[in-house]
């Protein structure tokens, strides 16, 4: 077990930027990634809202290139390294990782969130194809055209509106006859010309060709069908983070994020967060960026102020 300044687990932005600031300071840092580097980014056709991109570019040109400089400074990337288990042997940290044992000083957790799937036939086909889990990110596409987001939380709710700025018309599907969102958001929806609320509905499959999508619908009351053509498809019935392998080591909110200060530092002294697997107010790749940054920042402070 080869001692490391500093491993980072998680393959995404937050992850490749640490491993590029870290390689650059001249820390010994391995990073783990339980695939190949990718994280949610990776997933998205036309990222046009990070900078310096002004024609947009492709999550995974994006993600190629993070690599690329991340690599040309000297960071080592263990692909098809899935982490189970975080445990702390007095001031070290100790990963395992399948057969595999790391050990470091400092851990940067950038091992991100995924966005529930609602698991119906179509969902996968055409995620990045008009199916989306990011209104933010994907809403432009839909300029002037007929869109739904399902679910009926405060996500749900907020890429309704975010959308009706863009759409033609939003139809949010909710599985019940009361939102879960924020009151003032329900008002905003409910108000809103754009908006309208297909209430008792589940989502049962997505069919399409090209742009034009289709999708059925089932009211939970009666069973009745009813086919919706759009050209966009948001989902939104909740995000989950990657942290099973940390319950227990550091704090996590009741959602499971990590909770973190301001610096990244969770509550155990040298293991950091980074990105959309923390607590935190927007879950984009430039605040996942500016997190991976930071931590290095953090980690360079830690062992400093212990050797
Ligand atoms: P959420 O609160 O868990 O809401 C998920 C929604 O999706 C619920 O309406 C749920 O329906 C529905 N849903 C879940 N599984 C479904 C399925 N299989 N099929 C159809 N519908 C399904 O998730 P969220 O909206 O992402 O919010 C997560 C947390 O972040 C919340 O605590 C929220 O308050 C917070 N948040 C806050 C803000 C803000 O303050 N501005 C913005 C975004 C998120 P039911 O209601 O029937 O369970």
């Amino acid at each position: 077990m080869d001692d490391q300044h500093v491993i980072i687990i998680g393959g995404g932005p937050a992850g490749l930027t640490a491993g590029l600031y870290a390689s650059r300071a001249h820390l010994k840092t391995v990073l783990l990634e339980a695939m190949i580097p990718s994280g949610q980014a990776y997933m998205t056709e036309r990222i046009e809202n990070y900078p310096g991109f002004p024609d947009g570019i492709s999550g995974r040109e994006l993600i190629e290139r993070f690599v690329q400089q991340a690599t040309k400074f000297g960071l080592e990337i263990q692909q098809f390294t899935k982490v189970d288990k975080v445990a702390l042997e007095g001031e070290k940290k100790v990963i395992t990782a399948g057969e595999k044992k790391f050990s470091a000083s400092a851990l940067i957790i950038a091992s991100g969130a995924q966005a529930n799937k609602v698991g119906i036939p179509g969902e996968e086909e055409f995620t990045g194809k008009g199916v989306s889990y990011c209104a933010t990110c994907d809403g432009a596409f839909f300029k002037d055209q007929d869109v739904a987001v399902v679910g009926g939380g405060d996500t749900a709710l907020e890429d309704a509106l975010y959308l009706s700025r863009l759409a033609r018309k939003v139809f949010v599907i909710h599985r019940r006859d009361q939102l879960r969102a924020q009151k003032v958001l329900q008002d905003r929806a409910m108000h809103n010309a754009t908006i309208e609320i297909i209430w008792n509905a589940v989502p049962k499959e997505i069919k399409g060709e090209g742009m034009e999508k289709t999708l059925r619908l089932e009211n939970v009351k009666d069973a009745t069908e009813r086919q919706l053509a759009v050209s966009g498809v948001f989902i939104a019935v909740g995000q989950s983070p990657n942290t099973d392998f940390v319950r227990g080591v550091v704090e996590l909110d009741d959602h499971g994020y990590i909770i973190t200060d301001h610096d990244c530092a969770t509550s155990v002294a040298g293991i950091f967060a980074a990105g959309d697997v923390r607590q935190k107010g927007l879950r984009q790749i430039s605040t996942a960026v500016g997190d991976g940054a930071l931590a290095v920042t953090a980690v360079e402070k830690y062992i400093e102020g212990k050797t």
